[in-house]
């Protein structure tokens, strides 16, 4: 199979999905980190995370923070989200993800303080910014573009319909496919994502894969399952990483200028090094230590110690040869006027 070009067909993507053969994924690997070299250099990117509140109206079914399970939940203030925004830009992040459950107050406020909240970042701290409410009206999503939201992201995580409804109980997949359709359309970059390992077949990530291509998302993510204390899926095994490093590795050769992360919330900063050596080209996921932020697949693992941050990060980035890129050099590789590959 020719890897140099990048248009695979389903079945090939399921052939790749299926191979334990070592030289075919040694040149899977290598040919997405060589596409992210010759796109971006020794360049990463980096977001910090700010989950800002726990609470949420759904019951996703593969969730820790499903409103049917009892546990402790936060909801932060304005100022305490902005403090956090502030602190993480000073470490070097890129943007800010501000992300959230589906909390009924803020839906009842009509996202007045969010909106306010994106406005300051992009304002006063010339800083991009991702916003992840789950599902919410277009007027609103407008509202947040006209605030100057860079991102709207919101993911199916799978696109296999009957498994949908089994994973995100009681929701429609077309009311999120269209959300994200809509943000789109109203000039937002949007990101997609699947979860692997909640039951879903290698045809299934083929479809995955191409639709994301098909709706235009500029960041698409994948996440290994992790099962979550409290959930139905609390008993689930977590999947092998090998297929979520095929999956990014995939991801890169199918979408080369492609956002795609290496997210540190499923195997803490430990899990960076392999993802980043599958393709991927963006740490997500960096929780400043002692903020009482929580992740989503992993709550606490190397938060309060300081391991996902910007430093450790960069630390493990020059240990690979690559370097933490700027917010600068990412403002303009978002909006296309990056020029040097260093
Ligand atoms: S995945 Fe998101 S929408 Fe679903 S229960 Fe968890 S926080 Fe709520």
């Amino acid at each position: 199979m020719d890897l140099k070009n990048g248009a695979l067909t389903k079945q090939q993507l399921v052939d790749l999905l299926g191979s334990s053969d070592p030289q075919v994924l040694k040149e899977l690997f290598a040919r997405a980190c060589q596409l992210r070299q010759e796109i971006q250099g020794k360049k990463i990117f980096a977001y910090g995370f700010v989950y800002f509140t726990t609470f949420c109206r759904n019951d996703c079914n593969f969730c820790y923070y499903r409103k049917s399970n009892p546990i402790e939940r936060y909801r932060k203030t304005s100022e305490e989200i902005l403090s956090i925004s502030q602190e993480l830009i000073d470490s070097g992040v890129n943007l800010i993800d501000l992300t959230m459950g589906e909390d009924p107050v803020y839906h009842e406020e009509a996202f007045d303080s969010v909106v306010g909240i994106i406005q300051t970042i992009k304002d006063q701290y010339d800083t991009p910014v991702m916003i992840s409410p789950g599902v919410v009206e277009p007027e609103t999503i407008q509202r947040m573009a006209d605030a100057g939201a860079d991102w709207y992201a919101l993911y199916q995580e799978t696109h296999n319909r009957q498994l949908f409804k089994t994973l995100r109980k009681e929701q429609d997949y077309d009311e999120r496919m269209n959300a994200k359709l809509y943000a789109r359309n109203q000039g937002m970059c949007i990101e997609e994502g699947l979860l692997a390992g909640v039951g879903e077949t290698d045809e299934d990530i083929a479809e995955s894969l191409l639709v994301m291509g098909q709706i235009g998302a500029r960041q698409v993510r994948v996440m290994s399952f992790v099962p979550q204390q409290g959930s139905p899926m609390e008993g689930c095994q977590t999947p092998d990483r090998l297929k979520e490093l095929k999956i990014i590795a995939l991801l890169r050769i199918l979408y080369p200028h492609a956002l795609i992360p290496a997210s540190l919330d499923v195997d803490g900063i430990g899990g960076l090094k392999e993802r980043i050596g599958a393709g991927a080209n963006l740490i997500t996921s960096i929780i400043p230590p002692r903020s009482g932020l929580m992740g989503v697949a992993q709550n606490t693992m190397d938060v309060d110690d300081g391991g996902r941050t910007v430093e450790e990060a960069a630390r493990i980035l020059g240990e690979m040869g690559l370097r933490m890129a700027s917010r600068e050099e990412y403002k303009a590789f978002l909006w296309g006027k990056e020029e040097v590959q260093s």
